[in-house]
């Protein structure tokens, strides 16, 4: 679905546990796509297609040309299977943050960039100049992208509507996950943009409602 600009986003709709996913149309040379988080190729319990079911949403989104750059938020399965695939059939490069590299390795994925902090080099003239926070706490390389001309936040795994990513899985830190969200707590947000539709969709729209859902995080769970 068409949010804002030329931003699509992509609520996971099935039964099992699959992510969210974000794309920037067109951002690239050749007209090409930037994806975020593809999630599984398919789910591990109820084998429901979830790389087919985003590429039929982006079709009836009428999305045309392919993906260049498939950018992960962090290196676990639910969210970078799929990542190879597109690697493969679309020619893409991947990239993620360097923290996260080995764990996205040892499942097999291909490195093509490591993502630091600042803004994110994409074509020449291209109109969508994105931010990359380095925001650790879920898993030691989480990344949060910032979209400063609509003021959007892809949060991965580290904010959901209500919620934080979990910190104890390995590499979770729950000190780094409070410093992380303090910062990001700090951006101009419109557009909360979560890794998983966790009871809600995981698209937190306005101001107001962002700014609740920080209160909430910081009151409720936080401290
Ligand atoms: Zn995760």
């Amino acid at each position: 679905m068409k949010l804002v600009n030329n931003l699509y986003t992509y609520v996971w709709q099935g039964n099992d546990n699959n992510c969210n996913s974000y794309l920037f149309a067109d951002v690239l040379k050749g007209n090409r796509h930037v994806v975020i988080d593809p999630g599984h190729i398919t789910t591990p319990s109820y084998r429901e297609p979830g790389l087919i079911k985003l590429f039929k949403e982006m079709e009836k989104d009428g999305i045309e040309g392919t993906t260049g750059l498939v950018i992960l938020t962090h290196a676990h399965p639910d969210h970078c299977e799929a990542a190879s695939m597109i690697r493969e059939q679309n020619s893409a490069l991947v990239a993620l943050h360097e923290a996260d590299g080995n764990i996205y390795k040892r499942s097999g994925g291909i490195v093509d960039i490591y993502l630091e902090e600042g803004e994110l080099q994409l074509a020449n003239g291209s109109q969508t100049r994105l931010q990359i926070y380095h925001s650790p706490g879920h898993s030691p390389g989480h990344i949060t992208i910032y979209w400063p001309e609509e003021k959007v936040l892809i949060a991965g795994d580290v904010i959901f509507y209500r919620s934080t990513g979990r910190v104890d899985l390995p590499g979770g830190n729950a000190k780094t996950i409070k410093q992380s969200i303090e910062r990001l707590s700090g951006l101009d947000i419109n557009y909360l943009l979560c890794g998983h539709p966790y009871g809600h969709p995981g698209i937190i729209e306005g101001k107001e409602e962002v700014q609740q859902n920080f209160d909430f995080i910081k009151s409720h769970i936080l401290f």
